[in-house]
């Protein structure tokens, strides 16, 4: 067998995965982040061209034209989710990748591999969903750029 060759302390916290596991849940990160940062990068409007090394703030959509704001929608998503690919691949890193953000329960490797970046185990992350809603009656506009994201 060829040798694992990821980022991982010896020591970590999310013994429920296999070495071999995070290995495929860190190459699909990776792919994910590079076809992101490739779309990032293709701008043809140099207003909305976008350093990926810094990873600008979202840009306010409500500062745009509308026929811009398709196109902003979309790299606020890609912006957003480059986060989440980050912040996932420094917690494989540190060994806590694959544990509930909320109350440390372990994500299934089936889950994780349908949704790379999750930060929630299933019934945290519904607890959530049900929260966000009820956010949403009261601000119809914040937060909706990002609900398909997450
Ligand atoms: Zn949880």
């Amino acid at each position: 067998m060829s040798k694992i060759n990821i980022p991982m302390p010896d020591k970590r916290d999310n013994k429920h995965l296999k070495k071999r596991q995070i290995k495929t849940l860190w190459d699909g990160l990776i792919n994910w982040k590079n076809d992101l940062e490739t779309s990032l990068m293709e701008c043809d409007t140099q207003h909305y061209c976008l350093d990926t090394n810094e990873l600008a703030d979202p840009i306010d959509e409500a500062s745009v034209n509308s026929e811009a704001q398709k196109m902003l929608k979309l790299r606020n998503r890609d912006i957003f989710l480059l986060r989440k690919i980050n912040k996932s691949m420094e917690r494989i890193k540190e060994g806590t990748y694959g544990l509930c953000g909320e109350c440390g329960m372990e994500i299934a490797f089936e889950r994780l591999l349908a949704r790379p970046v999750a930060d929630f185990c299933i019934s945290c992350k519904e607890e959530n969903e049900i929260q966000e809603r009820q956010r949403k009656k009261i601000s119809k506009s914040a937060g909706r750029t990002f609900a398909n994201a997450r």
